[in-house]
């Protein structure tokens, strides 16, 4: 029976070594494919269906030492301009060398509406990208290329983050979503994250799609599905300033060092504004908008947002602040149709969560 023995602990070699190989092995997404210590660009493709295929650009970066996945997406809106150059300024500031663990970066989901500068949809099937997760493989272009993201990225990430803020039309204050889902430890995580990336204030998103085949939007698809995940937002209205790119860019790397994905201290925010609501204040008709109030106004209800007249300059409506609060977002140019959003006001909330 002596001769057994090599014979079993070339076995648990064998299997020690394919563990190890594991935990040291190159990651896919799409055509990216980068070993330990790498990284590489390639395409999510969507394929073509009843509508065009698309390309959607993304970046791995596999560190040198294994660990958590995180994902970071952006883009959805492709001119939401802020949030795309931040992810650029991602991929080329997160070195593989100092990385524990894996970093999926998509810098833009969008590219239609990217390159033809329109906000809000995207152009080839006028679908927001934000709102048909989880996708389906028979949709049009953006459930198709939802449907991939899913599979190729929110399945296969441990934690996320969104990046949005405001679209071409829309003068938004900076601040970031915690959606909490009653799993305690999934919660201690993602509250960690919001913390951790500094924005300081942050909207409580608390009613969302708990099913599976429904969950809307990407980072909630990612949260029923057990991962840690957020919704960053700065920039506003077509601008990318510096101090907004600051925000998404350090931000992102604190949370990192908040997750022990990179070395140093993150620089969490310590008594940030917890929004517990948030109310919209929508267009009854169309007309030119001349606004009163600037992004991050403190409103009291019923003060006066603005004024919106006809076209031959004759006042058709006084929108006015349903709520006391924060002008979060408002309507940074003249154009107004029926049912357009004219201004969202974040309820602070009594107590921190
Ligand atoms: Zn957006």
């Amino acid at each position: 029976m002596h001769f057994l023995r090599p014979a079993i602990s070339s076995l648990l070699l064998v299997l020690f070594l394919s563990v190890s190989a594991q935990a040291q092995s190159a990651f896919t997404v799409g055509t990216a494919t980068a070993a330990p210590g790498q990284k590489s660009t390639g395409y999510l493709e969507v394929p073509a269906g009843i509508d065009p295929a698309s390309s959607i650009p993304v970046v791995v970066i596999n560190g040198a030492r294994p660990g958590k996945t995180l994902a970071l997406v952006s883009g959805a809106h492709g001119t939401e301009y802020t949030s795309i150059i931040a992810i650029e300024k991602l991929i080329a500031a997160i070195d593989p060398a100092q990385l524990t663990g894996i970093v999926i970066l998509v810098p833009l989901v969008n590219i239609q509406s990217f390159e033809l500068k329109v906000p809000h949809v995207n152009p080839v099937d006028n679908k927001s990208m934000n709102r048909f997760y989880p996708g389906k493989a028979d949709g049009t272009q953006t459930e198709r290329a939802s449907f991939l993201i899913t599979k190729q990225i929110i399945d296969r990430c441990d934690y996320l983050i969104d990046y949005h803020g405001g679209d071409l039309d829309e003068s938004l204050r900076p601040y970031a979503y915690w959606g909490p889902t009653g799993r305690e430890e999934q919660d201690r995580l993602s509250k960690q994250m919001v913390l951790a990336f500094g924005l300081d204030h942050i909207i409580i998103w608390r009613e969302r799609p708990t099913d599976p085949a429904a969950t809307r939007y990407l980072d909630n698809t990612a949260s029923v599905r057990g991962k840690a995940s957020i919704v960053v937002e700065a920039g506003h209205a077509g601008i990318v300033d510096s101090d907004d790119l600051a925000l998404l860019v350090n931000g992102s790397l604190s949370t990192m060092r908040a997750m022990k994905m990179l070395p140093g201290d993150p620089h969490p925010i310590e008594n940030p504004v917890w929004i517990e609501k948030l109310e919209d204040v929508l267009s009854e008709g169309p007309g030119i908008w001349y606004p009163l109030v600037k992004r991050g106004t403190y409103v009291s209800a019923g003060m006066k947002l603005g004024t919106i007249t006809d076209y031959f300059g004759k006042t058709i409506a006084e929108p006015r602040a349903p709520v006391t609060g924060i002008i979060l977002h408002i309507n940074a140019v003249p154009s107004l149709k029926k049912g357009d959003n004219i201004a969202d006001i974040g309820v602070p909330a009594v107590h921190a969560p």
